[in-house]
């Protein structure tokens, strides 16, 4: 399996790999932005960016300091190992000590193509309403972190972020779960704590 050729390369290579699933606009570049900004002082961090709807996405995380690789699906709808494993050596990865992976923009094929990643952190956003995890239950299976972000903006879309925690703990009770705003930055640091990342 090319997902197991992937995770011991990045265990050979002593890189910490992160995977970030979440639909479009929900935050996944915002967050990887946010932890970049953070951690950046302390680590080497590469990005795989395959949702990359312009070249801004990448920029943005440039200037936090990352390394950045945009990956082409040639119009799939979702990245795979192969895809994955082609993009690892153009990051240079014995000099990383962290890779995020942005997938595409999707809450469900990214499901059925496990990346080989040694973390999964799931974004969702307020705005999406209050259904998209019970709708989508498959992008939580095998996650470790859900991010519930815009959440200044739950009231407005009257959207309770605590159902959505006890909708996505019903389908994952491992999961751990982290409320914020990433426009306000709210819950950067759990995230890094939730992650070991401090
Ligand atoms: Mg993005
Ligand atoms: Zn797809």
């Amino acid at each position: 399996m090319l997902r197991e050729i992937n995770k011991k390369k990045f265990q050979e290579y002593g890189v910490r790999v992160i995977e970030v699933r979440g639909s479009i606009g929900s935050g996944k570049t915002s967050l990887i932005e946010s932890l970049v900004e953070v951690l950046s002082d302390k680590y080497e961090i590469g990005v795989m960016a395959g949702d990359v709807t312009t070249t801004i996405d990448a920029e943005r995380l440039e200037k936090k300091g990352a390394k950045v690789v945009q990956i082409n699906t040639g119009g799939e709808c979702h990245l795979d190992a192969n895809l994955v494993r082609k993009a690892i050596n153009v990051l240079d990865p014995r000099k990383l000590d962290l890779i995020f992976i942005e997938n595409v923009g999707n809450l469900i094929c990214p499901a059925d193509f496990p990346l080989g990643s040694q973390q999964i952190i799931v974004v969702v956003s307020v705005t999406e309403g209050p259904y998209t995890i019970v709708k989508h239950p498959m992008i939580l299976e095998d996650a470790d972190l859900l991010f519930i972000n815009k959440i200044d903006l739950a009231e407005a879309m009257d959207v309770d972020p605590s159902s959505i925690e006890r909708d996505a703990l019903r389908i994952n009770p491992k999961l751990k779960v982290v409320k914020g705003s990433l426009k306000e930055g709210m819950g950067v640091q759990e995230v890094l704590k939730s992650l070991n990342l401090t």
